[in-house]
């Protein structure tokens, strides 16, 4: 199956010059959804996988049926204010200004092998700031998966010495 062909290019969106890839077809198609998921369930039991993590709201969606289909729990990182318990937060820098992102404080217990989720990696700034979250509680980045990559924006060179799939680049 040829996952692009599922992606819906959306130009001007969400402002005017970007050209946004959407996703939410490769989600309403039963068959490309189960595709893609199969693919990232490969990659996780390569990388050997104790736990997924994806970050809101897209990397719920691709990570939590990854984490059905293997038997493993899945953690999410969340814009701060959201999660109801004690949290860790890490801020990152975005290309104007700065964001954080947060995940309670006991949802991966060291040693525990990661996989990081989510649906595209652009600048790298969302997965570089989600690695440190983990990485501060002691688990071990497994992998980094991705639907899609945008290969112009250099996000690789955030995730540098981690295992990493993307499975459409751009
Ligand atoms: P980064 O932090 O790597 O610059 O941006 C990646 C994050 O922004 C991801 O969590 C992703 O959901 C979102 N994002 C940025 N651009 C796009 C896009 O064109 N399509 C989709 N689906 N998500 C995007």
């Amino acid at each position: 199956m040829n996952l692009k062909d599922f992606v819906t290019i959306v130009p001007n969106y969400p402002k005017e010059g970007i050209s946004f890839k959407d996703i939410s077809t490769i989600m309403d198609n039963g068959k490309a959804y189960k595709f893609a998921t199969d693919e990232i369930v490969k990659f996780a039991n390569q990388v050997g996988t104790d736990i997924i993590v994806g970050p809101e709201a897209r990397g719920f969606i691709i990570g939590c049926p990854v984490a059905y289909a293997l038997e493993v729990g899945f953690a999410a990182v969340r814009k701060p204010g959201k999660l109801p318990r004690e949290t860790i937060d890490v801020e990152y820098d975005l290309e104007y200004g700065k964001d954080t992102l947060s995940i309670h404080k006991d949802a991966i217990k060291p040693g525990q092998r990661v996989l990081i989720v989510d649906d595209l990696l652009a600048t790298g700034g969302t997965v570089g700031a989600t690695i440190e979250l983990v990485e501060k509680l002691g688990g071990i980045v497994a992998g980094c998966a991705f639907l899609i990559e945008l290969t112009y924006l250099d996000g690789r060179d955030k995730i540098k010495g981690y295992d990493m799939q993307a499975l459409i680049t751009y």
